[in-house]
């Protein structure tokens, strides 16, 4: 398979561009900039930091069509989707820019002692980012916008396939008046990770990625005593109890499942259906998976499915499918790639996975519906929580009281009732178990890498 940093389009699977690694001397450089621009950065007052970020909000706006050109071109999600990231980004930043300084201010805290005491917000200095290819913008804002607000400083592993989405992020941010040091876009190898992270200039670590990545990262990070922020895997359940129309509920599902090609950390990678709708709504996500056909990212009216964000990811899920088939899984749609160049696998249907099938336990990171059946809440619940991940999870019913008893169960970072999920700039966002640690967006994206300092004055 190919590596290095590269933009190797996923519809023809052709390398299109190829970009080295940086020089440890270079790293150097780039930390020392880091270090360098916090002080001067951290120095100014918010409202200009507030500034640039609104500046960064518009400039994303300007210039999202060629932007999302760019992420179609190097993970392969269709151009309309790739559009709605950028909107993302700027409503990420906006939010950032219009709640920040409130969010990161002073806070008097009740004591009784006599003495006034306050809860500050300190920004901890240069951080590394470790960011994936699933939506390559949006993860980065989501990263960025808090921290930059609040004065810290940024260098940006981002993954091998998406280089030139790495290099248009930084070239928006600077467009928009961020000075170089408080941003940097660095391709450098996973060798290269532990000499930064052990660096004394930098305070903390965020990824986002798989849960292999996640462990080595913290590991590194626990044994240099920095802060580190996880978004993992998840295997997200989502609880179908009763529905005054299981075809309709299964409709809304798949269209979910298949959005980013089920490339989502919170996509819903298992359906769990109540006996009485099982046999509706299996029917109707079978129909709606074999209906699609094949289309170009970069022209998305001619198709309805699209490729996988690499060929490697490809051949990974396919060997997935596989397993889970010989293992005893039902097949009802797809099962295999079609017969066309670039990283596609077919829209898949599964039923009929147990505890004892691999597929049960593990995340399948694309265009994949599992569906179960089950006989109650209760079932439903311990499915949904046997997995080893913690990150979404919903539950419907036409009687709200009871998916809401039912939700209240779910052991994750986001419980929806009634609703697929709650992906906003101003909504939390994270998990539990193996899914990892921290929260970002929302109120608590600005609690992560911050000293919350006490000013105790007499
Ligand atoms: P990875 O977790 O390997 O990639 C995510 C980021 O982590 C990339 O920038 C990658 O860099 C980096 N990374 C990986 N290993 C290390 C390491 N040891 N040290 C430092 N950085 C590292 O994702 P994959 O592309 O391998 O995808 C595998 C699976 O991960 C998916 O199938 C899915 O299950 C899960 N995943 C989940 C995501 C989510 O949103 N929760 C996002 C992406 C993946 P590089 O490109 O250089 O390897």
């Amino acid at each position: 398979a190919e590596t290095g940093f590269r933009t190797q389009n996923p519809e023809s699977n052709e390398v299109e561009e190829r970009f080295d690694y940086i020089s440890d001397a270079e790293v150097e450089q780039a930390l020392a900039a880091a270090h360098q621009e916090y002080r001067s950065w951290s120095a100014r007052p918010m409202s200009e930091r507030v500034e640039i970020a609104r500046r960064i909000a518009d400039t994303f706006e300007e210039q999202r069509g060629e932007l999302a050109e760019i992420i179609s071109t190097e993970m392969g999600k269709p151009l309309n989707e790739a559009k709605a990231e950028i909107w993302t980004c700027v409503s990420i930043f906006r939010y950032y820019a219009d709640n920040g300084p409130e969010l990161a201010a002073d806070k008097v805290i009740k004591h009784e002692g006599g003495f006034k005491a306050v809860l500050q917000s300190r920004p901890l200095g240069a951080l590394l980012g470790i960011m994936p290819w699933n939506f390559p913008f949006y993860q980065i804002a989501r990263f960025a916008a808090p921290n930059l607000i609040l004065g810290n400083t940024i260098l940006l592993k981002h993954a091998e396939t998406c280089p030139q989405s790495g290099l248009a992020v930084e070239r928006v941010f600077r467009e928009a008046g961020l000075p170089d040091g408080a941003y940097q876009n660095v391709f450098i190898t996973h060798d290269q990770v532990e000499p930064i992270i052990a660096d004394a200039r930098i305070q903390g670590v965020s990824l986002t990625g798989s849960e292999r990545a996640g462990a080595a990262v913290a590991e590194i990070a626990g044994r240099h005593l920095k802060k580190v922020v996880l978004e993992l895997g998840g295997s997200d359940a989502h609880i179908y109890l009763n529905a005054d129309d299981a075809r309709a509920a299964a409709q809304k599902a798949f269209g979910k499942r298949m959005y980013n090609m089920g490339q989502a950390c919170t996509s819903n990678k298992r359906l769990l259906v109540a006996e009485h709708l099982y046999d509706d709504f299996l029917d109707e996500v079978t129909r709606a998976a074999g209906e699609l056909v094949p289309g170009n990212p970069l022209k998305p009216a001619e198709g309805n499915y699209y490729p996988l964000s690499s060929e490697a990811a490809a051949v990974r899920l396919n060997e997935q499918i596989q397993r889970a088939v010989d293992q005893g899984a039902t097949l009802h749609a797809g099962g295999g790639r079609p017969d066309q160049p670039g990283a596609y696998v077919e829209p898949t249907v599964l039923s009929g996975i147990t505890e004892e099938m691999d597929a049960y336990h593990e995340e399948l990171f694309g265009p994949v519906v599992m569906v179960y059946k089950v006989k109650n809440a209760e079932e439903a619940l311990a499915i949904a929580n046997s997995s080893p991940y913690g990150l979404g999870g919903a539950v419907f019913s036409s009687d709200r009281d009871e998916a809401q008893a039912a939700a209240e169960q779910l052991e994750t970072g986001m419980t929806n009732v009634n609703v697929g999920g709650s992906e906003a700039a101003d909504m939390p966002f994270g998990g539990v178990k193996r899914s990892g640690m921290g929260r970002e967006l929302g109120p608590l994206g600005m609690d992560e890498f911050v000293n919350k300092r006490l000013l105790y004055i007499n």
